[in-house]
């Protein structure tokens, strides 16, 4: 049985501590917050309660496979629900678009009812261009131990293709900006500069449109405490209030980590934060940036709010997502507004030259800067910012260079989103490996 000490308690932390433990690994799980979840849980005010950061996942598999992994399956902690359409589009020249989620036909009808027939054949045709590309990083990539150096045919030449989505889409959708809104919309929402992300980043739009988008009943925050109830359940130590300042390292290998609370020894460790932050990996990842979260307003409404969808995308500049599935008291409302781009006023005066006009319905508010989102997060929970292909050798494998130390999370996974990060700490868990049954000291073999 090796001791396996997880830094961070973020949906990659605790996924990875649940799944460890269940190899029969003696796991302890670091968290400089007071609860666990990090960018996944609720915020309450008054009566009202939004999800702090994602409202709803693609790839439902991956949540499914952590609980039946884990323990029980996922059907008995929580009620994962589809959600249709996956967003509204509201464009600038005022044509608007419910995308529906899971459905090819359905979004060839609808991109061909709001935007033109030929609009709706050359998105369909364009999100199934990536068909191949999800094939091969899935199985090669998102889904495996790899290393940079020594990568699958098929996924280097993927991941050193020079296209940027950007180009790619420039190039497909030369005559129509409500299209190359539409199959930006990821990037841009993610806060990355289109120009600088790799063409491959858009088999997003594939697995949406192929296995849909999901939300948990009630909220996606609920995740986190299902996540809570399951380390509990698997006897993960949770240390809460614990900030790990960095990995004590000796003759090349980790031994520990030095804490707010004084140094906790390991065999192994599993980083599942921003890797910048701790000097023994710090130079690693000197290229990288974080991609940092939009601006944030979490709104309480009462009175005669618009009836909108659970996701509403205003294009533009600044582009303004509204969120609606927060949970009010009787009579009342839960958005969330988020920013991106210039946002040189009010979130609620942008929001109304939009045509959505809430002014007069709030009567409670709560703002987060991006600042504010990385310092409570100790990091941004939506990971490496892109600058070209280069990004993806800059950043940390799953493995990384000091020996016993793996890397986990949204500044490890291969593009940005839950189910992303939640990946990666399954990768780390193949890698470590499990405790044999019948061996009792250290006999696995890390990948
Ligand atoms: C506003 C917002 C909206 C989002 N919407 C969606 C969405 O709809 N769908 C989607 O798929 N994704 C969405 N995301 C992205 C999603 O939240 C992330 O992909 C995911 O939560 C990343 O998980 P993580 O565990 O890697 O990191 P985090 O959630 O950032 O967790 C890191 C944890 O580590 C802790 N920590 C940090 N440093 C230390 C340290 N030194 N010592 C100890 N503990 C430490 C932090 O306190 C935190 O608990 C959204 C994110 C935000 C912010």
């Amino acid at each position: 049985m090796a001791r396996v000490v997880v830094v961070g308690g973020g949906i990659a932390g605790t996924a990875a501590a649940a799944r460890l433990a269940k190899h029969r690994h003696e796991v302890v799980l670091l968290e400089r917050r007071d609860r666990l979840g990090g960018a996944v849980g609720f915020l309450e005010r008054e009566g009202f309660r939004w999800d702090t950061g994602p409202t709803a996942t693609a790839l439902p598999a991956v949540l499914r496979d952590l609980f039946r992994k884990s323990g029980r399956p996922l059907e008995r902690e929580l009620d994962l629900v589809p959600v249709q359409p996956v967003r509204e589009h509201r464009f600038e020249d005022g044509t608007t678009l419910a995308l529906p989620s899971g459905s090819r036909g359905g979004q060839l009808d609808a991109v061909g009812e709001a935007l033109g027939p030929a609009a709706g054949q050359a998105w369909v045709d364009h999100v199934h261009s990536f068909a191949g590309t999800w094939d091969v990083l899935r199985r090669g990539y998102l889904e495996r131990p790899w290393d940079h150096d020594h990568q699958d045919a098929a996924v280097r030449d993927v991941l050193s293709s020079r296209t940027s989505l950007h180009g790619v889409v420039r190039r497909r959708f030369r005559t129509d900006e409500r299209l190359r809104s539409l199959a930006l919309t990821h990037a841009v929402l993610d806060g990355h500069d289109p120009r600088n992300v790799p063409a491959w980043v858009g088999m997003l739009d594939y697995v949406e449109q192929n296995f849909g988008t999901w939300t948990v009943a009630g909220g996606l925050g609920a995740l986190a405490d299902a996540m809570t109830r399951r380390l509990g359940e698997r006897r993960v130590d949770v240390r809460l209030g614990t900030t790990v300042r960095d990995l004590v390292v000796r003759d090349g290998r980790a031994v520990g980590v030095d804490t707010s609370a004084g140094v906790v020894d390991a065999d192994v460790v599993v980083v599942a934060v921003d890797p910048r932050g701790l000097p023994a990996l710090a130079d690693r990842v000197r290229r990288t940036m974080p991609a940092i979260p939009p601006v944030v307003s979490h709104l309480g409404l009462r009175g005669d709010v618009p009836d909108l969808p659970h996701e509403v995308v205003l294009h533009g500049d600044p582009t303004l997502v509204v969120r609606t599935g927060g949970s009010a008291p009787e009579g009342g409302a839960a958005w969330t507004v988020l920013g991106r781009g210039r946002l040189s006023e009010d979130v609620l005066v942008a929001l109304a030259r939009r045509g959505v006009d809430v002014r007069e319905q709030v009567v409670v508010r709560v703002d987060r800067s991006p600042r504010e989102q990385v310092v409570a997060w100790g990091g941004s929970p939506y990971g490496v910012l892109w600058q070209g292909r280069a990004t993806v050798r800059q950043r940390l494998g799953t493995r990384t260079p000091v020996e016993g130390v793996y890397a986990a999370g949204a500044h490890v996974a291969g593009t940005s989103g839950l189910p992303f990060a939640t990946l990666t700490a399954a990768v780390v868990a193949e890698r470590i490996g499990e405790v044999p049954r019948a061996t009792p000291a250290s006999s696995t073999r890390p990948r």
